[in-house]
């Protein structure tokens, strides 16, 4: 495709159903434009991906822009619209990304485009955003996700020490917040953990997954008691507990095995040890979940539960008093 040929606007009214369909004040759609080749075919272009549509079908052009562009709101003025836009298109910059609508890989990317927007991010700024992992493996788990298109495209295991520098400070903060999130719902009895810059060394790991399922880069920030819900058979706790998970200290690592390969190894066939002992359950899954609940119990006595036993408490006073 001709980079620097003419393109122009195709006329196309708007609807109040529209989500993405953005006018000028002459009332021209601007996210898609034609080419002067296909001026006489029914072919349009997205404006910022490039993908290309076959047929004005409004449906499958929504889908589009709410799966792979979801800066693109009702309201949006055209001013806004130009500013959110203003990066010009970088020939090839979306890879496939484009045709990935359909996949549930790419449900971080609101996260990366417009975390404004999104009242669940607990932090953001121009580099990252910080969100909750939506199925945490642990009692914190937190998701650092960097905001370069480039970054947030490549893959993981290939964040070099420029990129690191980069993002430490947003690690940091996902790991600090790992320490004021647990201290409010526990009280730690374990003397080992009981410092911050000790729980913060020993029991907080942050990382990547050598083989990611989810599209967009993402740092895995989070507190190593896998005493979760969400932590459901072995390949859950495996891909945070063997090789498969890559610390953040050792990135990049440049020459892995390839994905089958990896799973294989670091997920079927990996035995599973306890974080806490080192004890080596092998397969037995079940047995492993019941021996995390009782580390878990060993170390950390829930805030909440104290609550409702002070509770219990008083509202016996009561009673007694009452009665
Ligand atoms: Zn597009
Ligand atoms: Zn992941
Ligand atoms: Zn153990």
């Amino acid at each position: 495709m001709d980079e620097c040929g003419p393109i122009y606007v195709i006329e196309w009214k708007e609807s109040p159903g529209d989500q993405w369909t953005i006018s000028d004040k002459s009332g021209f759609t601007t996210h898609l434009f034609k080419l002067n080749e296909d001026a006489n075919k029914d072919i349009v272009y997205c404006k910022h991906c490039r993908k290309q549509f076959i047929g004005k079908n409004r449906d499958l052009i929504g889908f589009h822009m709410n799966k792979i562009h979801p800066q693109i709101t009702t309201g949006m003025t055209y001013n806004q619209y130009l500013q959110i836009f203003k990066p010009t298109y970088v020939p090839n910059a979306h890879g496939d990304e484009k045709n990935r609508e359909n996949s549930f890989s790419i449900g971080l990317r609101p996260y990366v485009l417009c975390p404004e927007r999104l009242p669940e991010v607990l932090y953001f700024d121009d580099i990252a955003t910080i969100i909750h992992d939506k199925f945490p493996k642990s009692e914190e788990h937190f998701l650092v996700l960097p905001r370069s298109h480039k970054i947030s495209n490549s893959h993981p295991t290939t964040i070099d020490n420029g990129i690191k520098v980069q993002l430490q400070w947003h690690i940091d903060w996902a790991k600090r917040f790992c320490w004021t999130q647990f201290i409010k719902k526990y009280d730690i009895k374990d003397i080992s953990l009981k410092e911050k810059e000790a729980f913060l060394a020993n029991f907080v790991q942050s990382g990547v997954h050598s083989t990611p399922s989810m599209a967009n880069t993402h740092i895995h920030v989070m507190t190593r008691d896998f005493h979760s819900k969400k932590l459901k058979h072995k390949k859950h706790f495996n891909s945070f507990n063997s090789p498969f998970f890559i610390p953040w200290d050792e990135l990049p690592v440049l020459d892995l095995p390839g994905d089958k390969e990896l799973s294989e190894r670091y997920i079927k066939n990996f035995e599973m040890i306890c974080p806490y002992c080192s004890t080596n359950f092998k397969n037995r899954f079940a047995k492993l979940k019941e021996h995390l609940a009782d580390e878990f119990n060993m170390r950390f006595v829930s805030k909440k539960g104290l609550i409702t036993a002070d509770r219990a408490i008083s509202s016996f006073n009561r009673f007694t008093n009452d009665s």
